[in-house]
């Protein structure tokens, strides 16, 4: 039998999307195969996420600098992943985590963990002569995710405009991949156009989405829909809107604030009569985080309460831990997932999350961070674990297209090319 044992392993400080410092990490196998992978890393995370370890020096990179982490990779986890079985994730992601000592990474920070557990899994995967979602996927079935693609840009993500993240959209009636992002492509570019002939055009947020100004929520929801159908297509039927409300950023004083030009402050109760007031209004099929964590009971009555269409996804309020997912599920908060790998620190643990929300029926969507990079990993996974929901971001920047661009490469070899998960039939 080959031998497929870690022959060495080296990490390096190298810049994400936003300009910060992040950790690749290289896997050696057999002292001539391969793997390299980029941390990704959040701007809103959960208040219970796997930790991001920084130097924390002011003079370096604003606190950025990851010098430790590299030591760490170069030094601790080569000790302790050289001579193993490369193709054993589960044994490589345990001395990880035992290494770490940690609940949630904060010794060797889950920015190091998560950059040498997916190196490994590439390394598995170049060591095999094959791609990570083949590696993964040996079944005959295959498909593409279907996308759930941000038009607009707000929240911690695009300063003092909207409080709510992303204003996204899903090519939900589209029959292939291509057909999807041909439909998201004709919006993006549409809404583009129209923002900047109306001035109302700041700038690209952070995950490529526009950065508007608009002053209230529901005057982005008004042009979304405008734009999607002066762009020829049917609200529900064809294309539909998936926000993420990431609403543990402007509960303050136990107050939404959910405008930042006029000091409008809702209770939860009253947030949640607004919420659904959108739901009902827009053609709304999915909305992420509405409450703020503490609020989980508001999620379900908003459960309770909405079209059985809505997909209620936990994203900051379960942060791909199993834990978390199960205390969700157990008071009926949520009817899908965010998975996210940086989020809990390794490929065992995310997919153990994965496995789980399979297993109690939620539906799961793979997603990206709001920091990225060039690594398209991501979109291997989507198709190496049969996920049927991918989102990444916008329609602009690399570190976004570099995603979209895979699923691209994997749809071509596809059996049925393109073949893209379908989930709403409206
Ligand atoms: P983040 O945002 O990566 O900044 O946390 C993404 C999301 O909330 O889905
Ligand atoms: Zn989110």
């Amino acid at each position: 039998m080959l031998l497929k044992k870690i022959t060495n392993v080296t990490g390096r400080m190298v810049f994400d999307s936003r300009g910060y410092p992040t950790v690749e990490a290289e896997v050696q196998v057999n002292k001539s195969f391969y793997g390299t992978s980029i941390s990704p890393s959040g701007a809103s995370k959960g208040k219970k996420e796997a930790i991001e370890k920084r130097d924390n020096n002011e003079n370096l990179y604003l606190g950025n600098s990851i010098d430790e982490n590299v030591f760490i990779i170069n030094n601790k986890v080569k000790d302790i992943l050289v001579g193993i079985n490369v193709e054993n994730q589960l044994a490589i992601d345990k001395r990880l985590i035992e290494l770490d000592g940690s609940i949630n990474k904060s010794n060797i920070g889950a920015n190091t963990t998560i950059a040498v557990s997916m190196a490994c899994l590439k390394a598995a995967a170049a060591v095999n002569k094959t791609s990570v979602w083949e590696y993964l996927n040996n079944s005959s079935e295959k498909k593409l995710p279907l996308p759930e693609i941000q038009i607009i840009g707000g929240g911690s993500h695009a300063i003092g405009t909207i409080p709510i993240q992303d204003f996204m959209i899903i090519p939900n009636g589209a029959p292939d991949f291509t057909t999807a992002l041909h439909w998201v492509f004709k919006i993006y570019k549409l809404a583009g156009e129209k923002l900047l002939s109306n001035n109302k055009l700041y700038g690209v947020a952070d995950e490529g989405g526009y950065w508007p100004h608009f002053n209230n929520i529901t005057s982005v929801l008004d042009f979304l829909v405008q734009v999607i159908e002066e762009a020829g297509f049917k609200p529900y039927r064809q294309v539909s809107i998936s926000l993420d409300i990431a609403a543990n950023n402007f509960k303050i004083n136990n107050k939404y604030k959910i405008s930042n030009k006029e000091n409008i402050l809702l209770s939860s109760n009253d947030f949640y009569s607004y919420l659904l007031k959108l739901i009902k209004a827009y053609p709304i099929i999915s909305i992420e985080d509405p409450f703020a964590e503490e609020d989980i009971a508001y999620f379900k009555t908003l459960k309770e309460n909405s079209p059985s269409y809505l997909q209620i996804v936990g994203d900051d309020l379960v942060v791909t831990n199993t834990k978390l997912i199960k205390e969700a599920y157990n008071q009926d908060a949520i009817n899908s997932v965010l998975i996210k790998p940086n989020q809990i620190g390794t490929i065992s643990e995310t997919l153990n999350a994965l496995k789980l929300s399979n297993e109690l029926n939620l539906m799961s969507i793979l997603s990206a961070r709001s920091g990225e990079s060039e690594d398209n990993l991501i979109s291997d996974l989507s198709v190496g674990w049969k996920m049927k929901q991918l989102k990444v971001g916008s329609f602009s920047r690399s570190e976004r297209m570099s995603k979209w661009n895979q699923c691209l490469r994997i749809g071509e070899k596809l059996k049925d090319k393109y073949a893209m998960h379908r989930i709403w039939n409206f």
